[in-house]
């Protein structure tokens, strides 16, 4: 009897597909298993299979399936299981999920690019397929999967080319550039064992008609400091060696060739393998100890728990020794952080005690480091224990035990677009409860609703007030800018006792941190005779000047601009800036403070994880004395001799027209005082605002998050926001703004007519259009006890009828469930 196989495949469309699977394939398919599958004209994808079976679809002709990509299925029972729960729950396909939660490396598709990589060597001649398409690709370096099938004549190019993949001789395109890092290392040494000076000498000689042969062997010689010894001291890199001596490869040919050089490769580690000596864990001190011994306690009862504890208490410290007590039982255990929290500092500081059982997971990592945690964790050999960023939830876990979740109330946890539109803190409790595993929420300033749950009696809640050996939290003064710029007292943005303290820190060779939130202050330029003001032509935004590069961008679709020399609305050649980003920060304190050595983090100087940790490193190590930054500069930092920390402007964060603004606020306020003064002083804090009587702005000075927490409460339940209601934005896109504005009242009517009052709008977002579609918004609010499996098949029904409506057909819906 024919066989047939269900898949998802990663497209966003709503259900799974059935395909005939050839016969000689049925050994080999198993559930979880990837297979490439033809779709649409010319078409085909990377897909999984989740189902094989007997049931000939009604309807349709089925197409074979073109080929199985593995022996063992990459696709867990429980991962899938976990991504089903995803795609119901933020209403999206599973093909959504599945685009978000593998890596490009192992989706490929038709339309993948993949590229050639220069310092790949064969270590044993290919097979001649895949030859032919490295030879393809040698020549023109940068090519996509269908270009290359026509190219070579060859089918099923997809395996071809997944095994080019697993050699690493290719790489699939990445849109950023990043430092890959070879898994071997070519090394070069003398072919001859038994060399010595005589030996050299006279191979010296021989070559002397051949100057740059020589020159490569004398340097080799240096690198490896034979000279010196009597031997090769240390081992030279074929890269290195290259560099070092600027000769070619037809040089370094020519002396493999006369069997002088022998090439050889060396495992790296990748993956860091290294040997560390590992078990160097502290102890904790009494209250350590006891939030400890609660933690545990309140793990008997419930499975999440709330560690609040003040900045520097040592909440890291209380997961070090949790995490050891779960290893110990054998379980897994996934330690998730926000992306800007991953530095080097936590990374170092958990590699000392867990070593080669710990693996990083980054969404700065290059593609191919990636698919390679994955297949690790598909292994024998999986590491124990992952740190990562959100996205590392989806990675294949067998036994997990307990997840961390740090600094709980980061907003970038929720992934905003695409879909799937998830929450990494809500996902991972449900990945968790799936398992059976303990969950851990730790922070010094919870979300609303984590604190709700943890003071209700849903999660456990445990507290650490006191910092570690007792070091002051800071104290915060507090600086009327409104009152100040009205007496003409302010240079630029800062106040003049902000001015002082910095001069005195500075003198006392101590450094500052200097925060300036990022919304609502991108730099613009505006004309000074008219107002105008330069917009994307694709989105309803303003445009963002760079200085650096002197452009223009739009932040919403990438878009740049040349900067024109005069206004297109009235011809006016005054343009200024406007709003004081970061860049504007940066050249104003320079001005101050000519001989400070100043750096500035935020989006544009940290794209690459490297060009981040410089600056982190720089600053630790007293390169720099004063940091600008934005938020990136509030998180999970230790740095020892900030006695200054600046807030620039509170207001930009509290005027943010969101009813989580002032929480917010709260929270950035609270951690980028936390970085001043961490060791044997008591650090300043400036804050500057221009409503210095907002009850938030007492709540911060004194440390206040209780008194914050109940004022946020009461306004969430008087306006019907969580923790009391769930909301769900629905968003409608069309290029056409009439066909929007029907379709998005239509929808609302039938929307009410369900589901009553609890649908606002639609409205138009405050961005109404992007990259040349028109957005309309429409907000659900339902209270905790409706049900809201319900609530989610009414929204999916009423959008199948509004799309099979004949005027709606190119409408795009789709869902921000719990959005941030
Ligand atoms: P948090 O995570 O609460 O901000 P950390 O765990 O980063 O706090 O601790 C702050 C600093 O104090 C770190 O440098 C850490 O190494 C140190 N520290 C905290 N607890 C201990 C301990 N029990 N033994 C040694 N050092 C500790
Ligand atoms: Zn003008
Ligand atoms: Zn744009």
């Amino acid at each position: 009897m024919k066989k047939f196989v269900d898949v998802i495949v990663p497209l966003p469309i709503a259900s799974q597909y059935t395909y005939s699977l050839p016969q000689e394939m049925e050994e080999r398919v198993q559930i979880g298993c990837r297979v490439v599958v033809p779709f649409g004209k010319k078409k085909f994808y990377t897909a999984i299979v989740t189902h094989v079976h007997y049931a000939a679809p009604e309807g349709y002709e089925t197409k074979d399936i073109a080929e199985v990509l593995d022996s063992s299925p990459i696709l867990l029972p429980k991962q899938y299981e976990f991504w089903q729960w995803l795609a119901e729950y933020y209403l999206c396909t599973l093909g959504d999920v599945y685009k978000a939660a593998i890596p490009s490396g192992m989706k490929l598709e038709s339309e993948t690019l993949v590229e050639y990589n220069p310092d790949f060597e064969a270590a044993a001649p290919l097979p001649e397929k895949e030859q032919k398409i490295l030879d393809l690709l040698s020549r023109d370096t940068e090519q996509c999967v269908t270009q290359l099938e026509k190219a070579s004549g060859l089918k099923n190019v997809l395996t071809v080319i997944k095994s080019l993949l697993d050699k690493e001789a290719i790489f699939v395109k990445e849109e950023l550039k990043r430092n890959y890092k070879p898994r071997t290392e070519a090394r070069v040494k003398l072919a001859n064992e038994e060399a010595d000076e005589a030996y050299l000498q006279r191979l010296f000689n021989e070559l002397s008609r051949a100057p740059r042969q020589l020159m490569m062997l004398m340097k080799y010689v240096e690198l490896s400091s034979w000279v010196t010894k009597g031997y090769a001291l240390k081992e030279v890199t074929k890269k290195e060696l290259f560099e070092k001596s600027g000769g070619s490869a037809a040089v370094f040919n020519g002396l493999v060739e006369k069997k002088i050089f022998e090439v050889y490769y060396q495992e790296i580690g990748r993956l860091d393998k290294g040997i560390w000596d590992t078990g160097d864990i502290n102890p904790l001190n009494i209250a350590q100890q006891q939030a400890y011994s609660n933690i545990l306690q309140c793990f008997r009862e419930k499975n999440v728990c709330l560690l609040h504890g003040v900045t520097s208490s040592g909440k890291t410290e209380i997961y070090i020794h949790l995490i050891q007590e779960v290893l110990k039982t054998g379980k897994q255990v996934l330690y998730l952080l926000p992306e800007i929290a991953l530095t080097t500092q936590i990374t170092q500081r958990l590699k000392r005690v867990f070593g080669h059982r710990l693996g990083i997971y980054h969404s700065k990592f290059p593609d191919a480091e990636r698919v390679e945690i994955w297949q690790k964790q598909l292994g024998e050999e999986s590491y124990d224990v992952i740190l990562g960023v959100r996205s590392s939830i989806f990675l294949p876990f067998r036994n997990l035990g307990l997840v961390i979740i740090d600094e709980e109330h980061e907003n970038t946890y929720k992934q905003q677009d695409p879909a799937p539109r998830y929450h990494a803190r809500s996902s991972a409790i449900m990945l968790a409860s799936m398992f059976k595993a303990k969950v851990l929420l730790g922070t010094a300033t919870p979300s609303v609703e984590t604190y709700f749950n943890a003071t209700s009696g849903k999660y456990g809640l445990v507290e650490l007030k006191e910092r570690y050996k007792d070091i002051r939290l800071p104290h915060i003064e507090r600086v009327d800018i409104k009152e100040l710029a009205h007496q003409k007292r302010m240079q630029g943005p800062f106040s003049p006792a902000l001015v002082k303290q910095i001069k005195e820190a500075l003198e006392r060779k101590e450094q500052v941190i200097l925060f300036q939130n990022r919304r609502g202050f991108a730099p613009m330029i505006e004309c000074h005779t008219c107002g105008w003001v330069p917009k994307c032509k694709n989105c309803d935004v303003s445009l963002t000047y760079h200085k650096g590069l002197n452009q223009l961008t739009c932040h919403y679709c990438g878009y740049t601009y040349q900067v024109p020399r005069s206004c297109p609305a009235c011809g006016g050649v005054e343009l200024m800036h406007r709003g004081f980003g970061t860049e504007r920060i940066e050249d104003d304190i320079k001005l101050i403070f000519p001989e400070a050595k100043v750096a500035r983090m935020d989006l544009d100087t940290t794209r690459t994880r490297t060009a981040y940790e410089k600056i982190i490193a720089d600053f630790e190590q007293g390169k720099t004395d004063i940091l600008i930054g934005t938020q990136m500069v509030s998180k999970g930092l230790d740095f020892d001799h900030v006695s200054v920390v600046g807030i620039l402007n509170a207001d930009t964060m509290l005027n943010y027209p969101d009813f989580r603004s002032y929480e917010r606020a709260f929270q950035l306020m609270a951690q980028v005082a936390g970085r001043a003064g961490r060791k044997n002083k008591q650090g300043l804090v400036i804050l500057q605002t221009k409503s210095p009587d907002l009850p938030v702005i007492h709540q911060v000075m004194y440390n206040d998050y209780e008194q914050l927490y109940y004022d946020q409460l009461a306004e969430r339940q008087m306006f019907k926001y969580p923790p009391y209601y769930r909301l769900i934005y629905v968003y409608l896109k069309h290029r056409k703004e009439d066909v929007l504005d029907l379709a998005a009242d239509t929808m609302a009517a039938q929307l009410r007519s369900g589901l009553g009052d609890r649908v606002l709008g639609p409205d138009k977002p405050p961005v109404a259009r992007i990259q040349t579609l028109f957005i309309k918004k429409m907000i659900v609010k339902v209270e905790q006890t409706a049900s809201m499996a319900k609530v989610r098949d009414y929204l999916l029904a009423v959008q199948r009828a509004i799309l099979e409506d004949e005027r709606f057909r190119s409408l795009l819906v789709y869902y921000d469930v719990d959005p941030q």
